[in-house]
C-alpha cells in the first residue's frame, strides 16, 4: 500500500495533443480515489502514466517514497484493469490469473494455488477451467480483478472497471468492488465518466477537464460546493440550475425577482456585480399558490423520475429577453399541472454564486 503524489504532471502526445496539462495531486495511502470528467479530458492517459504505459513528458509520479517517474511499469508495483478487461482469450480463467506470477517467474504450481486463492476471494471457484469466452461479463469483470490482485500491487489502477457492465450488474459489481478495497486496503484510483458512480464509490473524486483539475474533494463537498460552473454542472443526477444574476445590495436579482444573497459570497462580490446563481433541483421548494421573493414561471414539462419529478419551469426574461428554464425536483404526489404558474423558493444555505 502506498500514496501516490503528482507534480506538475504534464503528457503531450505525439503529434501536439497536450492530455495532461500541470498536474498536481496526492492520493493518500488506502484511498479510493476517482479521476471524473467527461470524454476526452484526460482520465485513461492519466491513469496509464501512474501505470509507467505513457510517460510523462513534464513533471513527476511519485509511489509510496519512491519516484517511478522513469521507471518501467512492472517495476512499479502498480495493477491496472482496463476497460475492455485485456483477458488473454486462448487462455484459462486459471492461467490468465496467474499470469502476472508467470512474469514474475514463480513456479508452475505456486501460481496454482495463488491463482486457485484469488479465484475463490472472488467467488469464481469453478471457473478456473473456462476461457474468457465462456464467461459473462460480470464474471470477466472479476477474472480481470483477480489478475489484478494475485500479484498484491501497493496500487490499484482500474479504468472504468463497470461501464461494459449491464445497469443492474453493475449495481452489484460497484457494491462488490467497494467492499474488496476496503478489505484490502488497498490504495486505488479508479476512472469513470459516470458522476453517480463517483460519488457512490469513491473517499475523494477530482474533476477533471482539458487535461486539468477542476476541483478535489470528498462526494460531499465537490456535490454541496462545486468549486465552478463546470464541477456544479458535471456533478449531479439532475444538472443544478445556472442562472445569470446582479447583486443588488444584500440581494441577489435573479429573473427579476430578489433572492437573499448566497452567505460565503458576501464578501466577495460587490454591489452590481454580474454573477452566476446556482442552485441544485433538489433544494428548490415549488409552491402552487403566490409568494413574495419567489421565482415565478408556467410549468412547461414533468418528467418523472420514479419517487419524485422534475419540473422544468419558464422564468419570464426582462424587456423582450427570452425567458430562462428552470428545474425543480418535486416529491412523487406533488406534480404541478402543465401550463399553470409554479412559485419556487430555495433552501436556506444552499445556493451559490460563481463569477464565470
Ligand atoms: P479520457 O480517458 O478522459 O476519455 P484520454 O486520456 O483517452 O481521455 O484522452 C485525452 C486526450 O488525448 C484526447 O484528446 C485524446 O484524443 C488524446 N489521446 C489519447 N491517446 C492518444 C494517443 N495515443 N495519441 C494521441 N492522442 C491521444
Ligand atoms: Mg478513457
Amino acid at each position: 500500500m502506498a500514496a501516490i503524489t503528482l507534480r506538475r504532471l504534464g503528457k503531450v502526445y505525439p503529434g501536439g495533443v497536450r492530455a495532461l496539462d500541470g498536474l498536481d495531486l496526492s492520493i493518500a495511502d488506502g484511498e479510493f480515489f476517482a479521476l471524473l470528467g467527461p470524454s476526452g479530458c484526460g482520465k485513461t492517459t492519466l491513469l496509464r502514466t501512474i501505470a509507467g504505459l505513457e510517460v510523462a513528458t513534464e513533471g513527476a509520479v511519485q509511489i509510496g517514497d519512491r519516484d517511478v517517474t522513469n521507471l518501467q511499469p512492472g517495476r512499479r508495483d502498480v495493477a491496472m484493469v482496463f476497460q475492455d478487461y485485456a483477458l488473454f482469450p486462448h487462455m484459462t480463467v486459471e492461467e490468465n490469473i496467474g499470469y502476472p506470477l508467470r512474469i514474475k517467474k514463480l513456479p508452475r504450481s505456486a501460481r496454482r494455488d495463488k491463482a486457485a486463492e484469488t479465484a475463490a476471494e472472488l467467488g469464481l471457484t469453478g471457473l478456473l477451467d473456462r476461457r474468457p469466452g465462456q464467461l459473462s461479463g460480470g464474471q470477466q469483470q472479476r477474472v480481470a480483478l483477480a489478475r489484478a490482485m494475485a500479484c498484491h500491487p501497493q496500487v490499484f489502477l482500474l479504468d472504468e472497471p463497470l461501464s461494459n457492465l449491464d445497469a443492474r450488474l453493475r449495481l452489484e459489481a460497484r457494491t462488490f468492488l467497494k467492499r474488496l478495497q476496503r478489505e484490502l486496503g488497498v490504495t486505488c484510483v479508479f476512472v469513470t465518466h459516470d458522476q453517480a458512480e463517483a460519488l457512490a464509490l469513491a473517499d475523494r473524486i477530482a474533476v477533471m477537464e482539458g487535461g486539468r483539475i477542476r476541483q478535489v474533494g470528498t462526494p460531499v463537498e465537490v456535490f454541496r460546493r462545486p468549486a465552478n460552473t463546470f464541477v456544479a454542472g458535471f456533478i449531479g443526477s439532475t444538472p443544478m440550475n445556472l442562472l445569470d444574476a446582479e447583486v443588488a445590495g444584500d440581494a441577489v436579482v435573479v429573473a427579476g425577482t430578489r433572492l437573499p444573497l448566497p452567505e460565503p459570497a458576501r464578501a466577495v462580490v460587490a454591489d452590481g456585480d454580474r454573477v452566476v446563481y446556482g442552485v441544485r433541483p433538489e433544494y428548490l421548494d415549488l409552491h402552487t399558490a403566490p409568494l413574495d421573493d419567489a421565482l415565478s414561471g408556467r410549468v412547461v414539462v414533468v418528467e418523472n423520475l420514479g419517487s419524485s419529478s422534475l419540473v422544468s419551469l419558464d422564468l419570464p426574461g426582462g424587456d423582450g429577453v427570452a425567458g430562462v428554464g428552470l428545474q425543480v425536483v418535486v416529491p412523487e404526489g406533488r406534480e404541478p399541472e402543465l401550463g399553470s404558474t409554479g412559485w419556487v423558493v430555495p433552501r436556506a444555505g444552499r445556493s451559490l454564486l460563481y463569477r464565470d
